[in-house]
């Protein structure tokens, strides 16, 4: 098989397992307990939170333990759409949002909240003058995805969280799911931020919700006092361990791997090139992601024959609709049919030159096949 599907889901780091495996075997006790067994384990989650603190530049009492993205982009955004009501209920966001925020956002906008949503230019980036006329005295959220799951996109954080400084009442939240590990992210700009540990080599279902500590956030599970005020139920430790040694390793190796996945991007633009097909991505994107598509060849046609090939490959992300159209492709090519052609290879460290080779002949195979 060969996986060209890192974006969905990258396997974890064998000492990202062992992590998982020890720690579950030397704290037998509920973090929140109060007896020794509790204590030991409560210890063990405060060390996990400063590990990944330091890892990241922000303070231990801004990291929030979660189950993954999906969790901490609906507890940051549910959260400071109910604490920050009084204040209005305004909010902007991107095309390019993965469903966890996107989602988020609609069920807000069924329950009172107003929602703009930003054009992008041709490069997928946000237009920050419209983002400008757009803030309101009561806009109470700006939510960006750092760089998008679909094309690879980076966005201007920074200059938007520039422009948020004359708005007090505006946060902004940050989903930084494929930057983080991939490249550099100063978690200073953003009030909240989003992470997934099985992105860059942790055990799937841990995540991180970073928060400044002066944000007003409701809770989204309740249920008492945990470690956190922000994030009921008893603190995972086996799951908190692995992520924060798959984060250090990642944070460790990002310019190495980020190297080695940029030489194979580029070696995969020329041979789509060459064969006169599109690349979506724009080429300052992440090159662990490249969109592309085949003229007259439907995307999920596409996949699927890469699939009966022993080709994992992806159209849209893992948690979209099917069969609809591909909406940040649509954004930056304003054409229904070529975000319906549009398709996803994701790259990481793992993946070597002989599954590139493996990979065009096979797609050159299935073209044929295709259009025979
Ligand atoms: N945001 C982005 C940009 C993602 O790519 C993903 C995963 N596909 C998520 C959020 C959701 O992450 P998780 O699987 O940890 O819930």
């Amino acid at each position: 098989m060969i996986y060209l599907d890192y974006t969905a889901h990258m396997p974890p780091d064998e000492a990202a397992l062992r992590a998982f495996g020890n720690a579950e075997r030397t704290y037998i006790g509920n973090p929140n307990s109060h007896h020794s067994a509790g204590y030991e384990a409560g210890n063990a989650m405060a060390g996990y939170a400063r590990q990944a603190a330091e890892a990241l530049q922000v303070s231990p009492e801004e990291i929030i333990f979660t189950s993954g993205a999906s969790e901490s982009n609906n507890t940051a955004i549910q959260g400071i759409a109910y604490a920050s009501r009084h204040f209005g209920r305004h909010m902007i966001t991107t095309p390019l949002e993965h469903p966890s925020v996107s989602g988020c956002l609609t069920a807000l906008q069924e329950r009172g909240w107003q929602i703009d949503v930003l054009s992008i230019d041709r490069q997928g980036r946000i237009d920050l003058e419209e983002l400008k006329e757009l803030l309101r005295p009561d806009t109470v959220l700006l939510t960006l995805c750092a760089v998008d799951s679909e094309l690879g996109v980076i966005q201007p954080v920074r200059e938007a969280s520039d422009i948020l400084k004359a708005y007090p009442h505006c946060r902004l939240h940050v989903d930084a799911t494929q930057a983080v590990g991939k490249i550099p992210f100063d978690f200073s700009l953003a009030d909240t931020v989003s992470l997934s540990g099985h992105k860059f080599g942790g055990v799937s279902g841990s995540g991180i919700l970073y928060k400044k500590q002066a944000v007003d956030m409701e809770p989204l599970i309740h249920g008492g006092v945990s470690t956190t005020l922000y994030r009921s139920g008893t603190p995972a430790v086996g799951l908190a361990a692995s992520l924060v040694t798959a984060l250090c390793t990642a944070l460790e190796k990002q310019g190495e791997r980020y190297e080695r996945v940029r030489a194979l991007n580029a070696l995969l633009r020329t041979e789509f090139s060459r064969r006169g097909m599109r690349v979506h991505s724009p080429e300052n994107a992440v090159p662990y992601i490249l969109n592309g598509g085949i003229n007259g060849i439907k995307a999920a046609a596409f996949r699927d024959a890469m699939n009966r090939h022993g080709v994992c490959i992806s159209v849209k992300s893992a948690c979209s609709v099917e069969h609809t159209p591909s909406r940040a492709v649509y954004a930056v090519t304003k054409n229904r049919k070529q975000a319906l052609e549009s398709w996803r290879v994701s790259l990481s460290h793992l993946t070597t030159n002989e599954e590139i080779n493996e990979f065009l002949r096979i797609l050159d195979a299935v073209c044929k096949e295709i259009q025979a």
